[in-house]
């Protein structure tokens, strides 16, 4: 079993809208040579529940950072215009909560992280993960 202490919040950087679903990432991130999708989680515009590596499977999705983590990527997370944005539909608020939900009382010491605050050069994933899920951080 691998120690988890950190839970990323990810945003796959497409715009508002876009219909892209764990398969599709599955086939990009084959494309780049990897062993399929990167993220443990995908949640589309829908709210469903993507599952993708197993949690006992290292991820890809952030560097130094995948051993001992779990990545949660939502489709979305750029306006119509290209800006970074929180474009999370009522679902994907709704389901993303309820996983790390889920994830919180499985890794109770594990802290909930957006991927700009290990990486202040990103945006991802486009709001602050560490105050939003305050209530379900280790105490
Ligand atoms: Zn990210």
């Amino acid at each position: 079993m691998r120690t988890i202490t950190l839970i990323i919040v990810h945003c796959s950087a497409n715009r508002a809208g876009s219909a892209l679903r764990l398969a599709d990432i599955d086939r990009y991130h084959r494309s780049l040579g990897w062993k399929g999708c990167g993220y443990h989680y995908v949640i589309p515009t829908d709210g469903t529940i993507e599952t993708g590596r197993t949690e006992a499977e290292v991820g890809a999705h952030c560097k130094k950072h995948n051993r001992h983590s779990i990545g949660i990527c939502y489709i979305g997370g750029m306006s119509a215009d290209g800006k970074p944005a929180d474009t999370r539909t009522d679902a994907q608020r709704t389901s993303l909560r309820k996983l790390l939900e889920a994830l919180h009382r499985k890794y109770p010491r594990a802290l909930i992280v957006g991927h700009r605050d290990l990486d202040p050069q990103k945006d991802c994933p486009c709001f602050n993960a560490v105050s939003e899920y305050a209530d379900l951080q280790p105490h």
